[in-house]
């Protein structure tokens, strides 16, 4: 697995993700890491949590690296179904994280986003309310799939560049499941994706 681009906003390293498997890279985004590393930039991002796009292959860099730039230049040029991936589902989130009305202090439900509020017909934005209060952060659980991998065929397994985990040996052309020709570490491909997934 490979960071291919750092983001201090989890909806844009959300979406660029998304952007990248919906053209064939198998992206995830590994959140919210503290940057240490100082350095140039240090003084503006130094002890800011940031979100890592990682891919499976380094490999697969450059090409995801022109998917990104398209992506962060021409928006418009996504795909009909992307918002729907990049959307988070407040259906997932802990009920414990939902506000109260603003109006009445009435109850609000996760799969009534936006009001009017039954009880006072006060509007509202569940999604704006839940960060006004808690942060993007607590909108974390509402990304990406669970098990991403239980929808994904062995075909298409198959065609994800992957790398050997021990030595980085392009496993391309083998099978499911083997030993790397390189240093003889047996791989599973369904589980590299998973371990690429579990660090989220
Ligand atoms: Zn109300
Ligand atoms: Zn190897």
């Amino acid at each position: 697995m490979h960071t291919v681009e750092r983001f201090h906003n989890e909806m844009t390293a959300t979406q660029v993700a998304a952007y990248l498997r919906t053209h064939g890279i198998l992206a995830t985004v590994i959140g919210n890491r503290t940057d240490m590393t100082g350095g140039l930039n240090g003084a503006l991002t130094f002890g800011r949590g940031f979100f890592e796009v990682v891919i499976s292959s380094k490999r697969l860099d450059q090409l995801a690296k022109a998917y990104i730039e398209e992506f962060l230049t021409d928006p418009p040029s996504l795909p009909d179904d992307w918002a729907d991936e990049a959307r988070p589902d407040l259906t997932r989130l802990d009920r414990a994280l939902i506000p109260d009305c603003p109006g009445c202090g009435a109850r609000l439900h996760a799969s009534r986003p936006l009001g009017p509020c039954i009880a006072c017909r006060k509007e509202y934005d569940l999604l704006e309310l839940i960060f006004a209060k808690h942060g993007p952060e607590a909108l974390a659980s509402c990304y990406e799939q669970t098990d991403p991998l239980s929808l994904v065929t062995d075909d298409e397994i198959l065609a994800y560049a992957l790398d050997c985990p021990r030595c980085s040996y392009s496993l391309d052309g083998l099978p499911m499941q083997g030993k790397c020709p390189e240093c003889g570490h047996g791989f599973d491909r369904r589980q590299i994706i998973d371990e690429l997934f579990s660090s989220l």
